[in-house]
């Protein structure tokens, strides 16, 4: 065994979904460059994520340029022919938190030199507390939005005080007041889907207790965001984790350390990228075309993808829409895609084109044609779209997206929020709002943001500065962890 060195050793573990993954590879590559190998990074990606990673990306080539990185694989432990793999991301927590878990700790104590800090996604409970038993210092990563994080750390007090769990057929717009910060503008319907209905007390008390985020004791955190973007919630976050690390937008960050020309952070893509959607925007006028994408996992339903696309075609505005394949008119009981006639592959006008594919979203978003995005409200998009400027239209389906979509639109001012609608006269009520009516307005709102997201990832800026103070903690826990190890003459 290598003799124990103070040269950190971080091991990265994403939950082994797009969104997560894509960010996670963004610190690791951040962690790699700032530390000009002062820095051991070792990723831990899925069997399955790895393979479609290094197929549809050039990360495996990219990080030969960082002798002091590796990736190593894991099962994720849901079979292999598993059509959704990934994409019903309860089954695969579950899966990973039985199976993963021992494989995880057998090769964590295998590693070699030994891991230093363990940085794990926080989605995925069972990496700390492997990293606890193993008396290595762990760092929690949320990829989710800071409002969600604060959201989820109070619901045993909004449960306390009665304010969850919803009561049948209550009104929606109900305020939830006892989350602080949050007062003015959190409502029922804001909540994610474990919180709306369905659930009764015990599910979502076991859920609190599966996230036991309010009752640990502080733990080091990063997050995705940015001082001007989250600053009154994130301040309240740091009051009680004092050892929070606010160093986004990630792939901002990572463009301008990497001092890129390009539009777009390096590729972390799990999908095949198609450019051909960049050459028709290139003949599309100025900020005038729509782009559409839910993201990785919003699965919708046929009827539903119909209203979408008699709304923007009535709005007679230009949009180029990205269909994931088997995301749009999935049967939940047929488990069959049944397209719409209107929507088939390639579907290319004067003003709209379809792409049944994955684009590259940070290019597209980046491009001077598009003035508008309707999304999902994924974490990951969300930012994307602040960093270009470009304001949404938002149309959340799980997890933090709920919320995202209530602080886009209501505590921000970048879009409008449609949530719980999908009705073909508001998508095209909205686009027109986006597009035309109110298109200088959120123009300059987002603008601004995104001259803000900018800043704050350069030198003199907060991300820059949290970042910074990670890799001195970083390097000081490897001091500590192999001073320790000496001690006892482990190493
Ligand atoms: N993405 C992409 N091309 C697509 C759709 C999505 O590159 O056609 C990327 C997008 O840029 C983002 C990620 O996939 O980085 C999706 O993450 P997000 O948090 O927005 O949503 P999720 O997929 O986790 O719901």
């Amino acid at each position: 065994m290598e003799q124990a060195t103070a040269i950190p050793h971080v091991l990265i573990f994403p939950l082994p979904v797009q969104g997560h993954v894509t960010s996670m590879l963004k610190l690791a590559e951040l962690l790699s460059l700032a530390g000009g190998g002062g820095i051991r990074v070792t990723f831990l990606n899925s069997d399955y994520n790895h393979t479609r990673l290094i197929q549809f990306s050039d990360a495996e080539s990219r990080f030969r340029n960082y002798p002091a990185f590796q990736f190593k694989t894991i099962d994720d432990g849901l079979p292999m022919d598993q059509l959704t793999k990934g994409q019903k991301v309860s089954e695969l927590v579950g899966a990973m938190g039985s199976k993963t878990r021992p494989v995880f700790k057998d090769s964590l104590v295998q590693m070699d030199p030994p891991v230093t800090c363990v940085i794990g996604d926080g989605a995925l409970g069972f990496i700390s507390e492997v990293s606890l038993e193993l008396g290595i210092p762990n760092i929690r990563f949320r990829t989710i939005s800071t409002c969600f994080f604060w959201i989820n750390f109070w619901l045993p007090e909004i449960i306390q005080a009665g304010e969850l769990p919803i009561q049948g057929e209550e009104d929606m717009d109900r305020m939830i007041t006892k989350v602080p910060g949050t007062e003015s503008f959190l409502r029922c319907r804001d909540l994610p889907a474990y919180c709306r209905g369905r659930s009764d007390e015990p599910t979502l008390l076991r859920i609190v207790r599966a996230t036991r985020e309010s009752s640990s004791p502080p733990y080091p955190l990063i997050l995705n965001t940015f001082d001007e973007l989250d600053g009154p919630i994130l301040a309240l976050v740091h009051h009680r984790l004092p050892k929070t690390y606010a160093i986004g937008p990630l792939h901002e960050h990572l463009r301008s350390r990497l001092h890129t020309t390009s539009y777009s952070s390096p590729s972390s893509s799990l999908w095949k990228e198609e450019a051909s959607c960049l050459t028709w925007l290139d003949s599309q006028p100025l900020g005038s075309v729509l782009y559409v994408n839910f993201g990785s996992i919003t699965m919708m339903r046929r009827d539903q993808a119909v209203e979408f696309w008699e709304g923007l075609i009535n709005s007679k505005n230009r949009f180029l829409w990205v269909i994931r394949p088997g995301s749009v008119c999935f049967d939940e009981e047929m488990g069959c895609d049944n397209m719409p006639e209107e929507l088939v592959e390639g579907v290319e006008k004067g003003n709209l084109k379809v792409l049944v594919g994955w684009a590259p979203q940070e290019e597209v978003l980046g491009h001077d044609a598009v003035g508008g995005f309707l999304t999902h409200s994924g974490w990951n998009s969300t930012l994307e779209s602040i960093v270009a400027g470009v304001p949404m239209i938002c149309w959340p389906f799980f997890a933090d997206q709920q919320v995202n979509s209530r602080v886009v639109s209501e505590v921000l001012k970048l879009g409008l929020d449609m949530k719980d609608v999908c009705d073909r006269r508001v998508v095209e009520r909205m686009v027109n709002e986006l597009m035309v009516e109110k298109k200088e307005e959120f123009g300059r709102k987002a603008a601004e943001m995104a001259r803000m997201a900018k800043e704050s990832v350069k030198e003199g800026g907060s991300s820059y500065r949290d970042l910074e103070l990670l890799i001195e903690d970083i390097k000081s826990q490897a001091q500590e962890v192999n001073g320790s190890k000496s001690n006892n003459s482990i190493s």
